[in-house]
């Protein structure tokens, strides 16, 4: 078995990877080849931490496993650890043996602000100048640094609840060459892209805060009960995600379908618009939503990357296991 421990993930993982595993096994999903097992996700009763699986195979990428982890809120505090922990167990799916063990921190943010980015790649206008955060924390600033590869944006729009932290974002733009403006929520009216990526439990982003023909990117809502935009927005944009059965239970489309805004019919996979088998944004004054909810396959398809990566440079640590 193969071990890739944490503190090797930033020096191997390169967005482009994190970016191409995702995008392919977006499609791999959406084509039918690569399916997610369902979420568990209990509070143990213990530090109050939130621990859970996410599992899956891809048939095509031949990625069998899970990622096992969840939250700890006190790490930081009590023992300087970040508050989100997980490893990646990836098992040979002719066998069924294990085949490697990967830290799974820094691989879940490079993940996510990979689904972005590809949701900025095939849904986005090609002419997006201006993009717009809302959020500040941890995740945002790998999504804004992914997010900036792809389109020529010139300039840069955040708003937070906590607006002490808008600076971490700042510096992102900052890092890319971009003017970064404070924003009220309504002032994110001027954007073409927005991600939103906050642990929200009711909505910032209104629908009328939104102009025509934008893209936004609803990634913090990973749990049931969470929101970050107003429902009224996915009635009126051209909804897609990750996984649809995530989306309407414990993503941002859960609360439109329960007020009957819209059907799960309503929402397309991202991977059907990578694969071509659905047309995608249709006008420029379209608003698309991509409902990032965060697939265990992802973090499979990332990991198995790194363990290539990891291999290849010889620093794989073997064990007869
Ligand atoms: P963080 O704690 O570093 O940051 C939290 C952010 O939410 C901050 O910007 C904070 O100001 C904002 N916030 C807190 N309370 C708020 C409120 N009431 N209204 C509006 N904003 C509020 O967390 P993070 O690591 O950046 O993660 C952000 C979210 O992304 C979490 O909800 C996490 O579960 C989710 N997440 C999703 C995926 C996915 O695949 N979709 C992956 C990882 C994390």
């Amino acid at each position: 078995m193969l071990i890739v421990p944490e503190r090797e993930i930033a020096d191997l993982m390169t967005r482009e990877a994190a970016f191409d595993a995702v995008e392919k096994v977006f499609a791999a999903m959406a084509a039918g080849d690569a399916y997610n097992f369902p979420v568990v996700r209990e509070a143990i009763g213990h530090e109050d931490a939130l621990y859970g699986f996410k599992g899956g195979f891809d048939r095509a990428g031949l990625t069998l496993g899970l990622k096992a982890g969840g939250y700890w809120p006190n790490n930081l505090e009590k023992r300087d650890l970040i508050n989100h922990q997980s490893t990646v167990f990836l098992f040979d799916p002719d066998t069924g043996r294990a085949k490697a063990m990967v830290g799974g921190n820094l691989l879940t943010a490079l993940r996510t602000a990979a689904a972005s980015s590809v949701s900025i790649k095939h849904l986005a206008r090609k002419d997006a100048k201006v993009i717009g955060m809302i959020g500040a924390g941890h995740q945002a600033t790998f999504q804004l640094r992914a997010a900036l590869e792809q389109r020529d944006f010139e300039k840069v729009i955040g708003w937070n609840y906590h607006p002490e932290m808008l600076p971490n974002i700042e510096k992102v733009a900052a890092e890319a060459g971009l003017p970064f403006e404070a924003v009220e929520l309504d002032g994110m009216q001027e954007a073409d892209v927005i991600i939103s990526i906050t642990s929200a439990f009711a909505p910032s982003l209104m629908a009328d805060h939104v102009a025509p023909g934008t893209h936004v990117a609803c990634m913090g809502t990973d749990t049931k009960g969470k929101q970050e935009v107003e429902a009224d927005l996915l009635a009126r944009a051209a909804v897609f995600t990750d996984e649809v059965a995530q989306s309407i239970s414990i993503g941002e489309a859960q609360h439109a379908i329960e007020q009957g805004l819209i059907k799960e019919a309503d929402i397309a996979q991202l991977g059907a618009v990578i694969n071509g088998t659905h047309k995608g944004r249709t006008s420029d004054d379209q608003i698309t939503l991509f409902d990032g909810t965060g697939v265990g396959l992802q973090d499979l398809a990332v990991a198995a990357s790194v363990v290539d990566l990891a291999v290849q440079k010889g620093i794989a640590i073997e064990v007869d296991f």
